[in-house]
């Protein structure tokens, strides 16, 4: 598949298409899925448009973690106590379909393992 690091999100980041935004800083936004799997299902992404975990690099090393603090701070803030996934998919063997970085939060029922 042909990645471009032009995709749907970064139109959602320069706010040409909407979405649903639930939380953004200097370097993430997290917006609901438009399609989602769970009851809460977020999406956090990097504004650095980097296309999938593997084109992240050693420098990416203190976003990467923001952006799983940033999951964190989101879930809790969707009231996710009682516990929640974190899924990042990886090319077309992990289902990815976006190339833009995305962590999917899904919460607010059971999961299940293994995934499908
Ligand atoms: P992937 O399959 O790449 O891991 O996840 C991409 C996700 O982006 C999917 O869950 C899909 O529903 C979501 N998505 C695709 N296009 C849009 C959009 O235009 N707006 C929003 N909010 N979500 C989108």
């Amino acid at each position: 598949m042909s990645e471009t690091t032009e995709t749907i999100f970064s139109k959602i980041i320069r706010r040409e298409i909407p979405a649903n935004i639930v939380y953004e800083d200097d370097l993430a936004l997290a917006f609901k899925d438009i399609q989602p799997q769970a009851p809460v299902h977020i999406l956090v992404i990097p504004k650095k448009p980097i296309a999938k975990l593997d084109e992240a690099e050693s420098q990416d090393q203190g976003l990467l973690g923001h952006l799983l603090l940033t999951a964190k701070r989101v879930a809790q803030e969707a009231g996710l106590q009682n516990g929640y996934r974190i899924v990042i998919n990886t090319d077309p063997d992990g289902g990815q379909t976006v190339y833009h970085l995305h962590l999917h939060i899904l919460g607010g029922r059971q999961m299940e393992w293994p995934p499908g």
